[in-house]
């Protein structure tokens, strides 16, 4: 059997299992790059007791599950995010094969979707987006545009806008408020998420991300929890935007377009 003959579930389910095992990594650089830590030395190890995991503990979701979320040797917790983390990756990466079949897009879309579940992971524990994941986040998806959608040109105008933007609207939330609502952090984001997308996609990008915030917002005031505005960070908001358009994006243009 060659590769081109393999049935099509099979590759799914070898592009997901890969997705899971890049899930894994995921987690890693979520643990240790708020805390400006290697993520490639040492190995794992349970932050608890410090003993080093064995593969057979490191298996993406089936180990925690094995385990029930526990340490083997110390008996502490591990977060529930690892498993979701891994099985979300999985998923994505098995739904990307399926969607865009194998490619350069497939590929940009699949980094881009990697970063964006970091940000997300990140910006939502501690509230930080960092600058070790945006910046050179930038530079790939402008180096991406050379080969695949949107075009370098776009691309381009993308992290001008989508930065520009955000950072006219950061200073001019600044001056009317006086406090600090969007940090460079958020930025510099956008500018990644334009140099992905490109300028139209940034655009929706920060519709929905704002659209969707608003709400979630009136929600928790109307439910009396409204001092949780802030627990929700906005880069949370800016990835669940950037996901939906970077998917259904040009459809979803087309039809408010023709709304017009
Ligand atoms: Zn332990």
């Amino acid at each position: 059997m060659t590769f081109d003959d393999a049935p099509a579930w099979l590759l799914i389910g070898m592009a997901a299992a890969f997705g899971a095992v890049i899930g894994s990594f995921l987690n890693v650089c979520i643990y240790r790059l708020p805390l400006d830590k290697s993520v490639v030395w040492p190995a794992s190890a349970c932050p608890q007791c410090g003993r080093l995991l064995a593969w057979y503990e490191n298996i993406p979701v089936v180990s925690w599950m094995v385990l029930r979320g526990h340490c083997r040797t110390c008996a502490a917790p591990i977060g529930v995010r690892y498993p979701i983390i891994e099985a979300l990756t999985a998923a994505m990466f098995g739904l990307a094969w399926w969607y865009y079949g194998p490619g350069v897009l497939m590929a940009s879309r699949l980094v881009f979707g990697c970063l964006l579940i970091l940000l997300f992971a990140i910006d939502l524990e501690h509230q930080l987006l960092p600058n070790a994941i945006t910046l050179p986040g930038i530079v790939v998806g402008v180096a991406f545009s050379f080969f695949t959608e949107p075009g370098w040109m776009a691309s381009l105008i993308g992290v001008l806008v989508g930065g520009g933007v955000l950072y006219a609207v950061a200073e001019l939330y600044f001056r009317v408020r006086r406090e600090e609502g969007l940090g460079m952090g958020d930025v510099k984001m956008l500018a990644m998420v334009g140099a992905f997308l490109g300028w139209k996609l940034v655009l929706l990008t920060l519709m929905l991300a704002s659209l969707s915030g608003s709400l979630i917002g009136l929600v928790l005031i109307a439910s009396g929890r409204g001092g949780m505005k802030y627990a929700l960070p906005f880069g949370t908001f800016l990835a669940l935007g950037a996901a939906a358009a970077a998917t259904v994006g040009r459809p979803l243009l087309t039809w408010y377009l023709g709304l017009l």
